[in-house]
């Protein structure tokens, strides 16, 4: 048995690559590198396949995050909600923005932020809640909006893993004020490199993105505020514009797989699968169990070639370079737990049955 990568380019569906190149060559070919007719024209199918939203192109998925948090007005003195168990780079875009993060629980189901843990810390100087749809699930969004409104504060969204989630046939990137998508290649829409949209319904906000991704130029060399060169590609837009025609198959096909793992899975020692919820959907950007027998599943599978990964091995608040939020072991009861006992099962598009077939027959032979 050839080994069986965590993740891997696959041409999936087959002749995609090809199409990617050609449309790259073609590219290359108009000789306008820096927000030529690529960019806009992505900017208007992904908007548009998005359902109304305007999408700004930015130079990766931690921009989009900043510039949705700036244009949203969040800055000095303000605190913004976020998930304690998250990729880093939502809590150092709150940063970025001058803002304080303030960590909530995940729910233990469907470890997402809710509008239950998300009230328990708003104070006075809360600006804004920065939902994660994380893993490819989109958050309950009906419940986190009426606490946003309720509250008076804004709801800005990490749809970082979630392209083409919906919750009741809305697609994520499109409930907040705005939202911040990253195409780093292994995400569900993925370029050939760095990549990343703020997505938003507000002309107001759309064109301060615009305008800060680029100088704060709205014209050549006439700043009208102090911008930033966060410029999303002409060539990944190219790659970007094939892959987005291709993004509903691709997300299918890991709902495909995922039904097989959790299908193959069930009730096997003490393994929990993954929950999602009603009125959401997954995209499975990451497909991931829990065991209390995570690093000796882990070892295991990886001595019979199969790699797997943990997503987050170590959660933010318990992070070195985090310390001076001043939080300590036990405040994150939840992500603390899902920090040792995650495990993420090899899952991309291209994934063949047969490979799929032995990570099953793996991980149940590990509790026999
Ligand atoms: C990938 C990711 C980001 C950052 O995207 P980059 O393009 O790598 O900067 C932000 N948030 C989440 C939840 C992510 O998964």
């Amino acid at each position: 048995m050839q080994p069986i990568p965590y993740f891997q380019f696959r041409d999936y569906p087959a002749g995609l690559e090809a199409e990617v190149l050609q449309a790259l060559t073609a590219a290359v070919g108009k000789k306008n590198y820096v927000l030529g007719p690529e960019v806009h024209a992505f900017e208007e199918e992904f908007g548009s396949y998005l359902g109304a939203a305007k999408a700004v192109g930015v130079g990766n998925g931690y921009d989009a995050l900043v510039i949705a948090l700036k244009a949203s007005g969040v800055g000095s003195g303000d605190e913004v909600v976020v998930p304690a168990n998250t990729f880093v780079a939502t809590i150092n875009a709150v940063l970025q923005a001058g803002a304080k993060p303030v960590l909530a629980e995940p729910d233990d189901a469907t470890y997402n932020l809710t509008a239950a843990s998300a009230g328990k810390r708003i104070t006075a100087a809360t600006k804004a809640i920065l939902a994660v749809h994380l893993y490819g699930q989109t958050c309950r969004m009906p419940e986190l909006l009426q606490l946003c409104r309720e509250s008076g504060i804004l709801l800005v969204e990490d749809a970082a893993q979630a392209h083409g989630a919906t919750y009741n046939n809305q697609l994520a990137g499109t409930f907040g004020h705005a939202a911040a998508f990253s195409f780093y290649p292994t995400k569900n829409l993925g370029a050939l490199g760095d990549g990343g949209a703020v997505v938003t319904s507000s002309a107001a906000l759309a064109d301060f993105a615009r305008k800060y991704r680029n100088y704060g130029e709205s014209q050549k060399y006439c700043s009208e505020l102090v911008g930033i060169n966060s410029r999303l590609d002409e060539l990944q837009a190219a790659v970007l514009r094939i892959k987005l025609q291709r993004l509903d198959v691709l997300n299918a096909e890991r709902q495909r797989l995922a039904q097989v793992y959790l299908q193959e899975l069930r009730e096997v020692g003490d393994l929990m699968l993954p929950v999602t919820a009603p009125g959401s959907s997954h995209v499975y950007h990451i497909f991931n169990i829990r065991t209390k027998y995570r690093d000796r599943l882990q070892t295991y599978l990886q001595a019979q070639g199969i790699s797997t990964a943990i997503h987050y091995p170590v959660p933010v608040h318990l992070q070195p370079a985090y310390q001076f939020l001043n939080y300590k072991q036990g405040d994150f009861p939840v992500a603390e737990e899902l920090a040792q006992t995650s495990l993420s099962l090899p899952l991309f598009p291209g994934l063949t049955a047969q490979e799929q077939q032995a990570v099953v027959q793996a991980v149940r032979q590990f509790y026999k």
